[in-house]
């Protein structure tokens, strides 16, 4: 496994809609595997294939095991994902591994449910809410080219401190790669 470089905004490669996945094989497993480890290695909730360049329907997410969710500690990946529903809406904080020490608070539906296929190819379907549920919907936006800063005004973008560690505003797990843990999460 190896942790890929993230491409960063404003790389157009972020701006494009990414293909459906038709095939499963040796190079996207391990595409897959990379991408997990690049996503802890960053701190994040969740990362998509466009971040590491690839221009793919496919996103890996994970909460931390520590966090507050009957989903915590689960790696997801998804082929294809699609939200075949979703309910409420909130405007939670969320920042993107691509676009390291902004942040906005984004208008997310309270919970969604995401079909795709596993890294199997078996089709699963996900309800996911809270903090999970925001990472499936922003990586999903990844997919079609659209990224959190789209949602909102220049106006509603707040500047995070970079920490200490040097990892910027993503040090904290529980609430990267979707959220910065600046508000508190
Ligand atoms: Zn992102």
């Amino acid at each position: 496994m190896a942790v890929l470089p993230v491409v960063m905004y404003p790389d157009s490669r972020l701006q494009a809609k990414c293909k459906k996945i038709s095939q499963l094989d040796g190079r996207l497993q391990k595409l897959v595997d990379d991408m997990i480890e690049t996503m802890r290695a960053a701190h994040g909730v969740g990362l998509a294939a466009p971040q590491v360049g690839v221009p793919l329907r496919l996103f890996v997410a994970e909460l931390a095991e520590d966090y507050e969710s009957p989903h915590a500690g689960r790696t997801f990946v998804l082929y294809n994902p699609e939200i075949v529903k979703a309910s409420g809406e909130y405007e939670p904080e969320e920042g993107c591994l691509s676009i390291p020490g902004w942040v906005a608070n984004v208008k997310r539906a309270e919970a969604v449910t995401v079909k795709g296929r596993d890294r199997h190819g078996k089709e699963v379907r996900v309800k996911a809410d809270g903090l999970l549920g925001q990472a499936f919907q922003h990586e999903i936006d990844h997919l079609d080219g659209v990224l959190f800063i789209d949602r909102v005004s220049p106006e509603q973008l707040r500047r995070v401190e970079p920490k200490e560690d040097g990892a910027g505003a993503r040090s904290s797990r529980s609430a990267q790669g979707v959220g910065t843990g600046a508000g508190g999460r």
